[in-house]
């Protein structure tokens, strides 16, 4: 147990970053900026809220002492010190910014802006903040939090220091899950996890629901589907109907291709996955698919069509040959 870990008492399995904020934290020499990053459903969030409760403090310890004017203000929810910016609609556009940054030249001695998720601030936004996260006033910080931070303008990475987070390990995975679901649950939840217990507990589904639409995504990725236009087709309207939906395919396609390469290499792939059929696909095409996956979860804020997305998917994995032989 790092002696760090007071500050972030409760956030599992992220030793790194905890080790790199505690560090900086403890000697005072915490960036104005920090960028946290990572995939979504890690805990980048709670350790930025977490983060900023340590730098609110004014209690002499990197531990929210609970005792002073400030912790007493968050605990009431009476937060002047603490602007959260997120998206008004889709994104977070350039008046939010404009608001935090006139709030941040109001006189306040310490104040925490978190911007969660930094991705989602536009074009405008994005340049807006670029001279307060230079130079931001005396006693304020900056806590950027991205799941993509590849679409953020590089100008903006550039000025703050980066923090990455990683997939949980399976056991702080069903560690995280078990504070959150029913201990029958746990198993079938961290399954679908993937290292990102926020994400599954995000979906609000039923594990039994969450291993349906597995094992419908899981059918999709059969020649049986990508070897036939019309049930690409029929597949792509399924899954684009919204935008939640859409994500949901691509995870779980994220999830079925790394199960697929695990079991290829002899690597444990963890729980079993319900209608998930050996593929004969070779790694190297495996591998490109989880490739187009990825970028794929970053198009989607891209206002674009969903349903074309899936489409071609499934294309591209029909096209490169070495299905099964019909
Ligand atoms: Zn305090």
């Amino acid at each position: 147990m790092s002696r760090f870990a007071p500050a972030f008492d409760g956030l599992t399995g992220q030793p790194a970053a905890v080790r790199l904020l505690g560090t900086a934290l403890e000697s005072g020499r915490l960036p104005h900026a920090l960028l946290l990053h990572g995939p979504a459903g890690v805990g980048k969030g709670t350790a930025a809220r977490m983060l900023a409760a340590a730098i609110l403090c004014q209690g002499e310890t990197t531990r929210p002492c609970r005792a002073c004017a400030a912790c007493g203000r968050l605990s009431r929810g009476d937060t002047w010190d603490l602007v959260e910016l997120s998206p008004d609609g889709s994104f977070i556009k350039i008046e939010q910014v404009r608001e935090l940054t006139e709030t941040m030249y109001t006189g306040i001695q310490r104040g925490v802006a978190i911007i969660d998720p930094a991705d989602a601030m536009n074009p405008q936004a994005a340049n807006g903040l670029l001279k307060t996260l230079e130079e931001p006033p005396a006693g304020w910080t900056l806590i950027l939090v991205a799941a993509r931070p590849e679409a953020l303008p590089a100008t903006i990475r550039s000025r703050c220091q980066a923090v990455r987070f990683a997939r949980l390990s399976e056991g702080d995975t069903r560690a995280v899950l078990a504070a959150h679901a029913a201990a029958d649950q746990v198993t079938a939840l961290a399954a679908f996890a993937d290292g990102a217990p926020g994400q599954a507990l995000a979906a609000g589904l039923e594990p039994d629901e969450l291993a349906a639409e597995f094992a419908e995504a899981a059918g999709c990725l059969t020649p049986a589907t990508f070897g036939s236009p019309s049930r690409i087709f029929a597949a792509a309207e399924s899954w684009g109907r919204d935008a939640d939906r859409t994500r949901r395919f691509i995870a779980w396609a994220r999830l079925w291709t790394s199960h697929q390469l695990h079991r290829q290499t002899g690597a444990d792939a963890g729980a079993a996955l319900p209608g998930m059929q050996p593929t004969d696909m070779s790694a190297a095409r495996l591998a490109a698919f989880q490739n187009r996956l990825e970028a794929a979860a970053q198009g989607m804020d891209r206002n674009l069509n969903r349903p074309v997305l899936i489409e071609e998917l499934l294309f591209t994995l029909g096209e490169s040959g070495g299905g099964a032989p019909c």
